[in-house]
């Protein structure tokens, strides 16, 4: 089981945890589109992982716009040589309290999560059922797709939601050898938390170290944040398993936050 030559395109990949995913399937010999709505920032990291320009691109991509999600997933597989693994990884987080949520915020985080996840997905499953050379489509949800958190309504429906569609394409896609499966990380350090850090404290009144401790990482089974590399890793294992098998599935890394 392997990633090996196969063409995966990870969205939101020019930061964070996308980011730490494309290098882990870099190393594993898979070729990868980074694709991001910064399209500077996705050029810089495919340059990074792999300077010949062999293995890697960069893509622009608002996952929430239907027809820059088509020409983008078009041009990986016209460059790449179609499309095997699919990381729907791209995600925004806003906090506020239910009664005071705005509309236009709900509204811009599920789509992002939500018509991102499928348009990517639909675009995704064209090339691959067309192919006929199985494939693998990965979710990045949350323990938040499990559990919910105060302050974050339109992500934990989201998250949850993910699973959802994780199920269906696990189903469809089966017999084009397609799975689907949802990684659920805890919280890792990465531009999006380090943001929530201040907003979270200005909500509950409470200190930045004591959101970390008393918020994020409380209910750990140690205080400690899961890794971009750890997430990197569950993620390479649900795309290089190549049965049907293992199908619309959820794996929650979060250092035991959540058990089920
Ligand atoms: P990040 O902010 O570091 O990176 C997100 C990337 O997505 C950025 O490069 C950004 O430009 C890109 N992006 C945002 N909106 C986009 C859009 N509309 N189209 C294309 N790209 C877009 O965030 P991260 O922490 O690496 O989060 C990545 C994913 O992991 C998200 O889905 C997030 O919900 C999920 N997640 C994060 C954590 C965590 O603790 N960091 C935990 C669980 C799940």
């Amino acid at each position: 089981m392997s990633v090996k030559d196969k063409v995966a395109i990870i969205t939101g990949a020019a930061s964070g945890i996308g980011k730490g995913i494309a290098t882990a399937f870099v190393a594993a010999g898979a070729k990868v589109a980074i694709a991001d709505l910064n399209l500077d920032g996705a050029i810089a990291t495919a340059k990074e992982l792999d300077p010949s320009g062999k293995t890697t691109m960069g893509v622009a991509m608002d996952v929430a716009n239907e027809a820059q999600v088509d020409a983008g997933i078009n041009e990986v597989a016209a460059k790449m040589g179609g499309i095997d693994i699919l990381i729907c990884n791209a995600g925004i987080q806003t906090v506020a309290p239910l009664d005071e949520f705005d509309f236009g915020q709900w509204k811009k985080l599920l789509s992002i999560h939500l018509d991102g996840a499928f348009l990517t997905t639909r675009a995704s499953l064209r090339h691959m059922y067309k192919q006929g050379r199985g494939g693998a489509i990965v979710y990045m949800g949350s323990v938040h797709s499990k559990e919910a958190s105060v302050l974050k309504a339109p992500y934990v429906t989201a998250k949850h939601g993910l699973i959802g569609l994780a199920k269906v394409v696990a189903k469809e896609g089966a017999k084009h050898g397609v799975r689907a499966n949802v990684i659920c990380p805890g919280f890792v350090r990465t531009p999006l938390v380090d943001k929530q850090i201040p907003e979270q404290a200005k909500s509950l009144g409470i200190t930045e170290a004591e959101v970390i401790k008393n918020v994020m990482l409380k209910n750990t089974v140690d205080g400690e944040f899961t890794t971009v590399e750890d997430v990197a890793a569950a993620t390479l294992f649900f795309a290089s398993f190549e049965s049907n098998a293992l199908t619309g599935q959820s794996l929650i890394v979060s250092h035991g936050w959540f058990m089920e």
